[in-house]
Formats: structure tokens, C-alpha cells, sequence
């Protein structure tokens, strides 16, 4: 491709929406263009890259027997309402997109796939005979993020590599999952990743295990906790550690505290000398759950420790039988709206009663009560006494209602790993570029996705299911390949794996020898770009800098003698030589390594 023809525009400013370094390279690369929030034009150059990766997920996937297929975007609303996540998707989260067609029938645009997919598989598979089967599809989803940002990071519309297996029983579940892993190990490993498996939490999407693949880059928006070992690595949302030991409080009988003014636990520890892990919060929520209820939450944390919303949000799901669509804080205003009076934020203990419920408009008029292992396990502490500016000291769970004892804390940065108490856990942040699930039969069930066993009885298949963000993975490459002059593309999905950069196309000698260059490479299967625009030596030396082309060719006054310049982009490393060694030295560093 000539660059003269690839309407190719590059930026020398920094967007203004852009925050992070892959955007705005992107952006001012010419790879992107922002078309409304959370959505991009793929230009050409993207486009290019984009489909090399598609083609390495396609290889890893078609080696372990995965059929490609293609399904649609628009969704009917039934599939969703069998599944029971029609009203999540819509009302709830509200991820999905949804409409009604002309006939007045709702569709909804596919944030994923696993309602269509089921029903397809129950059509298709009827037999053990059949099993195992791998669907895969590479296609745009739709969701409608809360906060679309860092461009294809998270954005509105992307393209997702997503699969599905059906399988007769757990153990064949967990062979195609564990082979899933190793494929995702060597796509991203082919793609010039540096990702790391870790524990996930499963979502809304349901099932058991899971698994995350996470690039490391500052600009990542999940923190991931890992032993220095590498033995356990988990996303925060899911990690578990040994907390730090709590001082206990000194000998003493039990009071009243006076705290005027102290709603917080750092005023209340200053105020009082006590530290925050000898004390228990209370957190006063509301859990709305997909059957319609409104739970009050009365939610007991070591004050040293911090909520974890995942967890918290799974184990009210849990423990409660509904899914909780959205979990946050109780407002004086809400108190005012459901007729109730002031609870008295700030020193609020355990055993609020539930009297303060009473007469509630559409709330449970019962707290569920929980508490984390953290705070169940002082034994004497110091927390609200549910009345203003006053705390009790020295109080037990005795004398406190029952509370369920759930891990609701996040784990944190050097606390001690469980799996092993001399390593100490670390953090760093991750951009989740794929995700593993072992669904187990919640979609089968309920979309009666049956097959006849060997046994010839009816019994649901197992599922698996597994993601790669293929947009997402692209600006991924770009955080962890990029200098302050540009992307530093991977040669495997680099959208041209060489640029021949003409310094003076009116000279003739020097125009000659790029295009026999180019033509050179071409002939020898290599995407190669000709820089032919008429443009100042230094300023195609940017653009080619920006852009990212893996080596670059440069033919300028030394043309005359057949001696060109090679430089690698990503290290920069310069060499004057012939123009025949240029051109083996690059289809050497180019020719592709498995
Ligand atoms: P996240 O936790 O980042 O919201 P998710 O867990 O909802 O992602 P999955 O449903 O597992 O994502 O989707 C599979 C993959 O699709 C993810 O691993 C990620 O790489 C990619 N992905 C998910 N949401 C987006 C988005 N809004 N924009 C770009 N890529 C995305
Ligand atoms: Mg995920």
C-alpha cells in the first residue's frame, strides 16, 4: 500500500477526550475515530490490525476443532426471559440495548450470546454421539456502558471473540475449559502480550469456575493481587487473603462512649485512641433484587476493612434466592420517600432494630443482616449504640442478633496468601482482555437444552463459555508496545510489518530504489507500505514513528551507492547497509514464529 493512497490524517496534538496513552496514539495515529460516546470508526489502519488478530484467535481456535458461525445481533426478548436476564439486562444494569420493532415485538441488540446460542444447541445436539461441540463468532456486541471511556477499552460497540462448548458431562467440560486456557495462553502470547491468568468472579453471567486474562498496564481498570510466587493471582473482585490481626481491646467493663460529632471511624479512633480494626462499622444499604423486593441491608465490617461489592452483591444474591440488580447506600431522602424516620447515620451498631423499618412504603420491613468473618471475630469491640453521637466500647456478639457470616472484605496489598502464609499478596493493575467460564447447566436448564446419555435418558448439557475482547486487546497492545514517539507495534498483528520511507521522491534514484524495495517485499508476501508522499523527510520519519510500523527502510542521499537505512521501531536501532541485506535482514526479523 502506498501511503499516498491510504487517506491516512495523523495528529501532533493530544486529543482532548483522551486520557490514556493507547487513545490517544490511536487517535492521533489515524487508526480511530470517534463517532459518538463510546463508539469508533475503525479506519483502515485499525481495520488491518484488527484482522490479524481475528486471524491468530481463528488458528488457536480451529486447532482444538472449534466451528466458526455467525449469529445474530438483534436478540428477540424470549430466549432473555426463559434465561430469567431479560429484566436485568433492560431495567436493572440496563447493558442491554432494547427496542421494539414495527410489529411491537422487543428485541434487544446482543451484549452476548449465550440465550441464542443455547436455543441453537438444543435444536442441534441431541445425542452424546454429538458431544462435544465448540461454537465460536467474531462479531460486534452492544452494550450500553455507564461510563464508556479510554477509548476501545470500553466503548459501546466492539468486537468480541466469543465460544461456547456443550458437553455431556463435568469432566469433558473441564478438559475443553483447560485446553480454552491454553489457547488463550498462546493467541495472546502470539498477539505480543504479556497477559496472566487469574481468578475471576463470575458476574452476572453465572456458573462456577472462571477465569480472567489480564495485560499489565498502569492505565488497567481491574486490580489484581498475586503472590510473588505466581502461584495465586486473582482479580480483586474475587481474591482472598488472611487479614492482618486485630489489637485487642484493653481489659475493661463494657459503657456507653460519648462521641459528639464523630460519624466517621477515623474521628471516632482519633477521638478516642482506639484504631479502626478495633472497631465494627455498620453500613446501611439497600439491595434491589430481580423479583421486585427492596431489601434493607444492615452490613458489619471490621472498620479497618473496606466492602467489596462483588462479593457482597453475590452473597446477598445468594443467601437471599433473587439476583441483586443493584446494591448502594440508604439515603436520608429515601428514608423521607418510604415514610420512615432518621436513622442516625454515623453511629449505627449491628443491632439496629427493625422497628426502624416499620411501616416502610414498598421496602422489606426487616434488615438482612451480615457481617464479615473480620468483625465476627473480635471479640470485643467498639461500634454505634443507634443513637446520636454515641458509641458502646467493649461490646461482644453476644449480646448482638445473629448475623450471617459472609466474606464480603476486598483483600489487599500486603496481607498473606492463604494458599501459602510467607508470601505476602502484591498488586498491580490489569486491562481484562479475555474471560473463561465453566457455566455448568444454568442457561441448558432453562433454555431445555437436553440431550439423550448413553444411558438414554434426558439430561441438560454442560456449558462452557469464553471471551476475547478483540478491540479491546488491540488498544491493550498498543498500552504495553508505545514510546513517547508512537505505538511500537508487534510484528504479528502490525496493520504493515514494514514502512520504505522515500526521503526525497523528486529525486529519482532514491524513488527508483524505494519502489524495487517495495516491490521486493511484496513479492515476498510481507505488507509492506511505500512512504511516497511529497512530504519533508522529517515529517514521514514522524508519521512512521506514530504509526508503529515494526522496521523501516529509509532511502535517501545514500541511494546513489544502493545503501540504504534500517531501523527497528521498538528499539530504534539504526544500520546503514547495502540494500540487499536491508531487505533478507527484514524478511528474516518478519518471517512468522510460532
Ligand atoms: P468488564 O469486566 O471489563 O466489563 P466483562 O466481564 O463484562 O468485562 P465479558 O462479558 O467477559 O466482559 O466479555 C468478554 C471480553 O469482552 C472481556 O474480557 C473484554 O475483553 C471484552 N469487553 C467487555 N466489555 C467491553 C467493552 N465495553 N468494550 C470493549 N471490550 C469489552
Ligand atoms: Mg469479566
Amino acid at each position: 500500500m502506498r501511503v499516498s493512497r491510504l487517506s491516512l490524517v495523523t495528529l501532533r496534538n493530544v486529543p482532548a477526550d483522551a486520557e490514556i496513552p493507547s487513545h490517544q496514539l490511536l487517535v492521533r495515529g489515524g487508526y480511530i475515530r470517534r463517532v459518538g460516546p463510546g463508539l469508533y470508526a475503525y479506519l483502515p489502519l485499525m481495520w488491518r490490525v484488527l484482522t490479524k488478530i481475528s486471524a491468530i484467535v481463528r488458528d488457536e481456535l480451529d486447532k482444538l476443532g472449534a466451528l466458526e458461525t455467525l449469529l445474530p445481533q438483534l436478540q428477540p426478548a424470549e430466549p432473555w426471559e426463559r434465561s430469567g436476564r431479560w429484566q436485568g439486562y433492560t431495567a436493572g444494569e440496563g447493558i442491554m440495548f432494547h427496542l421494539e420493532d414495527r410489529q411491537g415485538r422487543r428485541v434487544g441488540l446482543g451484549p452476548t450470546h449465550e440465550e441464542v446460542v443455547t436455543e441453537l444447541a438444543g435444536d442441534l445436539l441431541r445425542s452424546y454421539k454429538q458431544l462435544p461441540v465448540t461454537l465460536y463468532q467474531i462479531q460486534t456486541k452492544f452494550r450500553d456502558e455507564i461510563r464508556p471511556r479510554f477509548g476501545l477499552m470500553r466503548s459501546r460497540e466492539f468486537i468480541m471473540k466469543d465460544a461456547y462448548s456443550f458437553h455431556c458431562d463435568q469432566a469433558d467440560l473441564e478438559q475443553t475449559y483447560t485446553q480454552m486456557a491454553g489457547a488463550y495462553a498462546r493467541i495472546f502470547k502470539r498477539c505480543g502480550l504479556d497477559a496472566v491468568g487469574v481468578d475471576a468472579d463470575s458476574g452476572a453471567i453465572g456458573g462456577a469456575a472462571s477465569q480472567e486474562f489480564m495485560v499489565m498496564a498502569n492505565a488497567g481498570e481491574d486490580l489484581i493481587l498475586s503472590t510473588p510466587d505466581g502461584c495465586y493471582a486473582a482479580n480483586q473482585e474475587k481474591a482472598v487473603s488472611i487479614p492482618s490481626s486485630a489489637q485487642a481491646l484493653p481489659a475493661g467493663e463494657a459503657r456507653q462512649l460519648d462521641t459528639p460529632g464523630q460519624t466517621t471511624i477515623e474521628d471516632l479512633c482519633a477521638a478516642n485512641g482506639l484504631s479502626p480494626d478495633q472497631t465494627v462499622k455498620v453500613l446501611v444499604l439497600l439491595a434491589r433484587l430481580e423479583d421486585g423486593r427492596d431489601q434493607p441491608l444492615l452490613v458489619s465490617l471490621r472498620g479497618d476493612q473496606e466492602l467489596n461489592e462483588v462479593k457482597l452483591t453475590n452473597a446477598v444474591t445468594q443467601q437471599l434466592g433473587s439476583p441483586a440488580l443493584e446494591i448502594a447506600p440508604i439515603t436520608p431522602e429515601q428514608l423521607r420517600q418510604q415514610g420512615l424516620a432518621p436513622l442516625p447515620f454515623g453511629s449505627i451498631g449491628p443491632d439496629l432494630e427493625d422497628a426502624s423499618l416499620k411501616g416502610a412504603k414498598s421496602w422489606t420491613s426487616r434488615f438482612h443482616r451480615l457481617a464479615d468473618p473480620t468483625a465476627l471475630d473480635l471479640e470485643r469491640f467498639v461500634c454505634g449504640a443507634n443513637s446520636p453521637d454515641q458509641h458502646r466500647w467493649g461490646t461482644t456478639w453476644t449480646s448482638l442478633p445473629e448475623q450471617i457470616r459472609s466474606d464480603i472484605r476486598n483483600a489487599k496489598a500486603g496481607e498473606r496468601s492463604l494458599h501459602n502464609q510467607e508470601q505476602v499478596l502484591e498488586e498491580r493493575r490489569g486491562i481484562e482482555v479475555g474471560h473463561i467460564f465453566q457455566l455448568g447447566s444454568k442457561y441448558s436448564d432453562a433454555l431445555e437444552a437436553r440431550f439423550t446419555d448413553k444411558d438414554g435418558k434426558q439430561a441438560s448439557m454442560l456449558m462452557g463459555c469464553y471471551g476475547i475482547g478483540i478491540s479491546r486487546l488491540a488498544q491493550a497492545a498498543v498500552e504495553q508496545h508505545h514510546d513517547e514517539a508512537g505505538i511500537c507495534w508487534p510484528v504479528s498483528i502490525a496493520p504493515f510489518q514494514v514502512i520504505v520511507v522515500v526521503a526525497n521522491v523528486q529525486d529519482d534514484t532514491q524513488l527508483a530504489l524505494g519502489e524495487s524495495l517495495y516491490g521486493s517485499l511484496q513479492a515476498a508476501g510481507v505488507d509492506a507500505l511505500l512512504d511516497d508522499r511529497s512530504e519533508r523527510a522529517g515529517v514521514k520519519f514522524k508519521d512512521a514513528d506514530l504509526i508503529g510500523i515494526p522496521w523501516r527502510i529509509v532511502v535517501g542521499r545514500e541511494a546513489e551507492s544502493g545503501r540504504v537505512e534500517l531501523v527497528e521501531r521498538a528499539t530504534r536501532s539504526t544500520s546503514t547497509v547495502p540494500h540487499q541485506d536491508a531487505l533478507s535482514d527484514v524478511l528474516e526479523a518478519v518471517r512468522p514464529r510460532r
